[in-house]
């Protein structure tokens, strides 16, 4: 547990008035913006957050590797409505400095209950309620929490363990296999060989922050993976701080400046790809030199964007791998032996350690059992209302960020449209509000979540069978393009057929 100041006691969970009108799940950065755009925006309603781990922040308390710290630009990844002073790339512990603070400035303390997990969550149509059965991870009592909408903000995959794949030969290796979403506290990595594998941003992350702490460590990948380096500063947003310009300012134009620059660089991937591409190759061949070869280990098969772009601020993996005490392997794993790795092409690797950045496992709404009167539900089973409302779930919201851009600002899109959509529903005097098809789109194609064709990452196939489905216009799939949503959910009639409302 971090020593947050805002991490104190709520009002006991048995003691909290209810049914509620909202309860969010998750006290991660969505479930704060969640919290906030409700206390700001309907001060009247009586809302509660519960989360299992015993303090706030989610990912950034999850993820305690060496060098664990964003992969896009903490203007964007922060809230539109709290500046940004430090640098774009953030550590996970000034991550969490700031969602402390948030949490201080907008009273939310009291708000949030720590050490319960979500069990159960049950629809009941005559009472028009969801019941949470919520379990003490400390003392194992159960308590159920009631709540006319339920905000599911647990984010996308399993907090309590990485995915690691089996290849052959696991069981006879001497050394220790780490994922690194539990990596151990007291890591001793001296004169020891570690092997990462992977070449996502965990990877490429890991491997420039542990290069001290170890005799040799080398990542281990199938296949290269794209990287944007650049130096972990905004030009224009020194130049206005020079300027003696408000913080306030100075966040809200470097925010557009960052949105509109990855709206430019997104649009130039599927534009103009191979350049994207030239570019980006280019940049690690600058740093790693002619002898190195980048065709091999920095060339992706496939065009930049299909996958999420890590980046390094700068160049620190490419600097690492120029000491000579890192080193980038391209190969696939034949068998693990006593002491190290070996590869198909008959390579060995020798390895103390092997820390397998091979990613997450997906869970549908935080593990827990969901019935609407009785009926067991999957989500699985349901049509996604841009990929935050279900067909045939009442009274729910689900938030789901962005992979292309920062998570944050799809978190603060759907928690205006809540906002919004509540105080539809009390102008109205309704009670409940269902997402459906509209007549005209009864044929629509209706199909799994992931679209392999758009953006693919390993966790999203493996994981498809816990999502929701998806149909082929916007409204029904996450289209990852914030330029356009932003203006899509401001225009979402509130009045439309979509909306099933008793
Ligand atoms: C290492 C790492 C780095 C990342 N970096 C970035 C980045 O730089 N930019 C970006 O845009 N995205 C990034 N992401 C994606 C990232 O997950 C999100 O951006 C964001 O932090 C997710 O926030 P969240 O609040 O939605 O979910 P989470 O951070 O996952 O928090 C969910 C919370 O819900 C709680 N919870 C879950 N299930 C239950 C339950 N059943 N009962 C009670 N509580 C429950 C969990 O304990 C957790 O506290 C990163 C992800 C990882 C893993």
């Amino acid at each position: 547990m971090n020593e947050m100041t805002s991490v104190r006691p709520a009002v006991p969970l048995s003691k909290i008035t209810q049914p509620l009108d909202v309860l969010i799940v998750g006290a991660g950065i969505s479930g704060l913006a969640a919290a906030r755009y409700l206390k700001v925006e309907r001060p009247d309603d009586s809302f509660a957050i519960v989360d299992e781990k015993l303090t706030f922040g989610g990912t950034w308390v999850t993820h305690t590797y060496p060098g664990i710290r964003s992969d896009s630009d903490l203007h964007t990844f922060g809230f539109s409505f709290k500046p940004w002073v430090g640098p774009p790339i953030a550590t996970a512990a000034e991550i969490l400095a700031y969602l402390d603070e948030t949490i201080d400035e907008y009273g939310l303390a009291d708000h949030i209950h720590y050490g319960w997990r979500g069990q159960t969550a049950s629809w009941d149509s005559e009472r028009k309620l969801w019941t949470l059965k919520v379990q003490n991870v400390e003392t194992g009592e159960m308590e159920e929490i009631s709540a006319r909408f339920l905000w599911m903000c647990q984010g996308y995959y399993r907090h309590s363990e990485g995915y690691t794949p089996q290849w052959p030969g696991m069981e006879t290796f001497k050394g220790e296999v780490i994922h690194p979403q539990t990596w151990p506290e007291d890591f001793d990595g001296k004169g020891k060989h570690l092997v990462v594998i992977g070449s996502g941003a965990t990877a490429a992350t890991l491997v420039p922050n542990v290069v001290d702490q170890v005799e040799h460590v080398t990542m281990l990948q199938r296949s290269p993976t794209y990287f944007r380096s650049e130096k972990n500063e905004i030009p224009i947003a020194k130049r206005l701080r020079e300027l003696q310009v408000e913080e306030d300012w100075v966040h809200e134009i470097v925010r557009r400046e960052m949105l509109l620059g990855s709206h430019d660089f997104t649009n130039r991937c599927f534009n103009e790809p191979e350049t994207v591409r030239d570019e980006l190759i280019g940049i690690a061949r600058r740093y790693l030199g002619e002898e190195f070869d980048v065709e091999k280990h920095f060339t992706p098969s496939y065009l930049p964007w299909r996958q999420r772009i890590a980046r390094i601020p700068d160049g620190d993996l490419y600097k690492a791998l120029a000491t000579g005490r890192a080193s980038v392997v391209t190969d696939e794993i034949e068998t693990f032996v006593e002491d190290g790795i070996k590869l198909k092409s008959g390579e060995f690797l020798k390895a103390d350690v092997v820390a397998t950045a091979t990613g997450f496992n997906l869970c549908q709404m935080g593990d827990i059992r969901f019935d609407i009167d009785g009926e067991a539900l999957d989500f699985h089973d349901t049509l996604g209302y841009r990929s935050m409302m279900f067909t045939g779930v009442p009274n729910l919201a689900w938030v789901m960020g962005y992979w292309r851009s920062s998570w944050t600002l799809r978190a603060e899109l759907v928690a205006q449209f809540v906002v919004r959509l509540l105080d539809h529903m009390q102008e109205h005097q309704k009670s409940t509000v269902v997402p459906r098809l509209r007549e005209s789109e009864k044929d629509m194609q209706i199909v799994d979540w992931p679209d392999e064709e758009d953006f693919n990452p390993g966790y999203l196939l493996r994981g498809k069978n816990v999502l929701p489905k998806r149909g082929t216009t916007n409204e029904w799939r996450l289209n990852q393009d914030y330029w356009t949503e932003k203006d899509d959910f401001a225009a979402i009639d509130f009045g439309d057929e979509v909306f099933a409302y008793d």
